[in-house]
């Protein structure tokens, strides 16, 4: 099959770019370099620079492709506070020309990766995807409106839609950058380089934290499936880890003390997420395969910007 990835340099892109190609398919990537790398890449992803934003270019990259995961889109939830205006036209307006430019070419599947964020603060957890969403941030507002827009302007179109709700994602080669860093490339940052760890709250909330393999595998299965179409389903581990125990995670994975600062003022917001995937075992065969100190393990042997603290120290064995 023939895929356009938006936002395919980033990190779940370039993960589910590679493995693609790695199973046979054909790959294009469309990236305007925001935030991604187009090194990450294997050398048989054809990789165009651009904005998902740009109509003529989408006309030329989406021919003779049968689908397209739209990745594309400005991610941090703090950011989105101080400049919605941006995260209003890249993630919503990005997602409605893109849906209006498979309309001209007559694209079949768009597969959107969502995300968990729009459940904002639920008392009952595990979450499915029927709660009702609390949009918290311009972030949530903005991936929530994308769903609607994927889901409204596809059936008007004849194009096939599922929306990923993903929940926490990590792994290997997931940017750092100095302002709002995610959580779990930061702590290790933090504990391997000796720094230190700045846990915001009481460090108890929890988070679904998922290995970027297993986010991999519940794309791909959303792409390839039928019977999906205009379906949320959640992507996630099905467990919650506390801040608290992700530090500990660290630690014992590396064998290094954390130092930890805490600002018990500033509070994480959310105070638990954890999905449920009853819809993903259903619809897409989905069962998260690894646990987080597995892939916390992996993430720091198969990351070099973790690697060079590390050597020659050895990591512990048999995790
Ligand atoms: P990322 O920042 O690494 O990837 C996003 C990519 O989009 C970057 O490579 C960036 O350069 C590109 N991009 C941004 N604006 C663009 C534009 N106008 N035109 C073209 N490209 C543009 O983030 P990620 O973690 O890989 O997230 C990928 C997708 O998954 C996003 O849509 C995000 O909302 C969603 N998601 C991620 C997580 C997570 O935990 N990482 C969780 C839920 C949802």
């Amino acid at each position: 099959m023939n895929f356009l990835i938006t936002g395919g340099a980033g990190f779940i892109g370039h993960h589910l770019a590679n493995r693609l190609v790695a199973l046979g398919e054909h790959v294009r990537v469309l990236d305007d370099l925001s935030a991604g790398d187009p090194a990450s890449l294997d050398e048989r992803v054809l990789f165009t620079r651009g904005d998902v934003r740009d109509a003529p270019k989408l006309w030329t990259l989406l021919h003779s492709i049968d689908c397209v995961y739209h990745l594309a889109a400005k991610v941090s939830v703090p950011q989105s506070v101080l400049y919605p205006r941006d995260y209003n036209d890249i993630n919503v307006g990005g997602t409605v020309t893109l849906m209006e430019a498979m309309r001209a070419v007559g694209t079949r599947r768009v597969v959107l990766a969502s995300s968990a964020a729009i459940y904002g603060d639920q008392k009952r957890q595990p979450v499915d995807e029927a709660v009702v969403p609390q949009l918290l941030t311009p972030y949530a507002v903005s991936k929530f409106a994308a769903e609607h827009y994927v889901f409204t302007l596809g059936a008007h179109y004849g194009v096939e839609t599922v929306a990923l709700r993903i929940f926490n994602a990590y792994g290997p080669g997931q940017a750092l950058p100095p302002a709002y860093p995610p959580v779990v490339p930061q702590v290790i940052q933090q504990v391997v380089s000796g720094g230190t760890v700045v846990l915001f709250g009481n460090g108890r909330q929890t988070r679904d934290y998922v290995y970027i393999d297993d986010v991999v595998t519940a794309l791909i299965e959303a792409g390839r499936r039928t019977g999906i179409d205009h379906q949320v389903i959640n992507v996630g581990s099905g467990t919650e880890a506390s801040v608290d125990q992700l530090v500990r995670e660290v630690e014992t994975v590396t064998g290094r003390n954390a130092h930890i600062l805490r600002n018990e003022q500033q509070s994480g917001g959310v105070a638990r997420l954890m999905a449920d995937l009853d819809k993903a075992h259903s619809l897409l065969d989905y069962s998260p395969s690894t646990t987080l100190a597995q892939g916390l393990q992996r993430t720091i042997t198969l990351d070099a910007r973790f690697q060079r603290f590390l050597q020659p120290d050895r990591l512990p064995s048999g995790k």
